[in-house]
């Protein structure tokens, strides 16, 4: 097959057959990233929708009374992880490591309480708009009215996930009314089923991966005109839900005076999946704080499906397995074979590059992170907990390319956390107890 030819062509999907850690950079990375595919308007309607719905949103969950309203996560220094990391890797982390707290977002505990939650919400809009139940000018709060569920439950919400993209909808779209069904892939854990069902959900399981969950599910839905599947390969409505972070977090860094510029570069490390979390995180971060920001995804040496499409340049017609690896790790919510061609196209000019973490690596870090800051993160999210030691050790060039060896005493490293603070205790005493044998 094409194996051998892109082998030689790419020599580094060799090196990622074996399962060893790299770092890509992407050559195609523009000064002024571009796309025709994606517009900032569609963040701009998505803020906007946000706050529509903050009225709804404060009066259906109370943990959101005190920010009014709004699904938002709070930045942390992690000056001891940091330590910890340069000891146990043995190099020196230049810079400031802080922590982008998705994990602790609230309602569903991950970086899918943007996108999910977003999409799932302008789903209901719309077909409240449509049938003459709401206008934009009303007061939201309505929506949580019995009368109001009782109209979202003719209508079903269907989702293809690893885990936590069911978690988010099922929530979000139970609360409103809406008939769920979540096609959950063999990596999804337990309690995230056992939970969805708790709350009304339909989950249908696979004994195959996320592709193929997600394949059925498009397929269920379409013979049902009364459902909407939301699509995580190809969702734009997904994206810009996710891409709304980057305006706050500007606000975010302001407040504490922590500088975007050319003598002050910000790293950005986030793991990736199929590619729309991180991918509307980047676009919108490009967008609004511009060619200082440098972002790296990251993912698990089994399933680095970002990496290979991009740098290929074939996005969804390469999949792991077609480089002989096994799509199996302990990382549930990045076990993605083959990754969006949507996202991977937007993403062109937008990323600086990927790199690839062993499932041994994050659980080290997990235990670190217990250990010197009481952090508690899902595998998942330690994939970007690793970028400031793979840029250290194979960034150089990237750095060097860009003129930023010499700024790096002012650079800022910042590990978006995806997620982890729905996972129940036992779990993560056996993450722990996994990650000392
Ligand atoms: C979903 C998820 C990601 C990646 O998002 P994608 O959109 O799948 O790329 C990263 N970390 C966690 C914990 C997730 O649940």
């Amino acid at each position: 097959m094409m194996k051998n030819k892109l082998f030689q062509q790419f020599p580094l999907l060799q090196t990622m057959a074996n399962q060893d850690t790299v770092l890509w950079e992407n050559t195609n990375w523009a000064k002024k990233a571009q796309t025709t595919l994606f517009s900032i308007t569609e963040v701009i309607e998505a803020e906007e929708t946000l706050q529509r719905f903050s009225s709804y949103l404060k009066e259906a969950f109370p943990e959101l009374r005190a920010s009014n309203g709004f699904i938002e996560s709070a930045l942390q220094t992690i000056p001891q992880m940091q330590e910890a990391l340069e000891k146990t890797f043995d190099m020196k982390i230049t810079g400031q490591m802080i922590v982008k707290c998705d994990h602790a977002l609230p309602i569903s505990g991950s970086i899918k309480a943007r996108g999910g939650i977003f999409e799932v919400l302008r789903h209901a809009e719309r077909l409240a708009i449509a049938h003459g139940k709401l206008t934009k000018a009303d007061d939201y709060a309505v929506l949580a009215t019995e009368e109001m569920r009782q109209f979202f439950a003719q209508y079903t919400i269907a989702v293809g996930s690893t885990g936590n993209l069911g978690l988010s909808i099922g929530i979000m779209g139970k609360k409103l009314g809406f008939d769920v069904v979540v096609h959950m892939s063999s990596d999804a854990k337990e309690w995230k089923k056992a939970l969805l069902r708790e709350k009304g959900a339909t989950v249908i399981e696979y004994e195959a991966d996320y592709s193929v969950a997600v394949e059925q599910g498009r397929k269920e839905a379409e013979q049902n005109p009364l459902c909407h599947f939301i699509d995580d390969e190809n969702s734009k409505d997904l994206f810009a839900g996710y891409a709304v972070a980057a305006k706050r977090l500007q606000a975010q860094l302001q407040q504490v005076a922590i500088m975007v510029d050319a003598n002050h570069p910000l790293f950005v490390y986030l793991p990736c999946g199929v590619g729309g979390g991180p991918g509307g995180v980047a676009y919108g971060l490009r967008e609004y704080l511009g060619e200082h920001v440098h972002i790296f995804f990251a993912e698990p040496v089994a399933s680095p499906c970002m990496t290979i499409g991009l740098l290929t340049g074939l996005h969804d017609e390469i999949s792991v397995e077609d480089i002989g690896l096994d799509n199996r790790t302990e990382a549930d919510g990045l076990a993605v074979g083959r990754a969006s061609k949507f996202v991977g196209k937007v993403m062109e000019t937008y990323i600086s590059g990927c790199y690839t973490v062993t499932d041994e690596e994050l659980l080290t870090s997990l235990k670190l992170a217990m250990e010197a800051e009481m952090l508690f993160l899902e595998p998942s999210a330690h994939a970007g907990m690793l970028g400031a030691i793979r840029l250290q050790q194979y960034g150089q060039h990237y750095l060097q390319r860009h003129d930023l060896i010499d700024k790096m005493a002012n650079a800022t490293h910042l590990v978006w956390a995806t997620g982890g603070s729905m996972v129940p205790q036992e779990m993560r005493e056996a993450y722990l107890q996994k990650a000392n044998s």
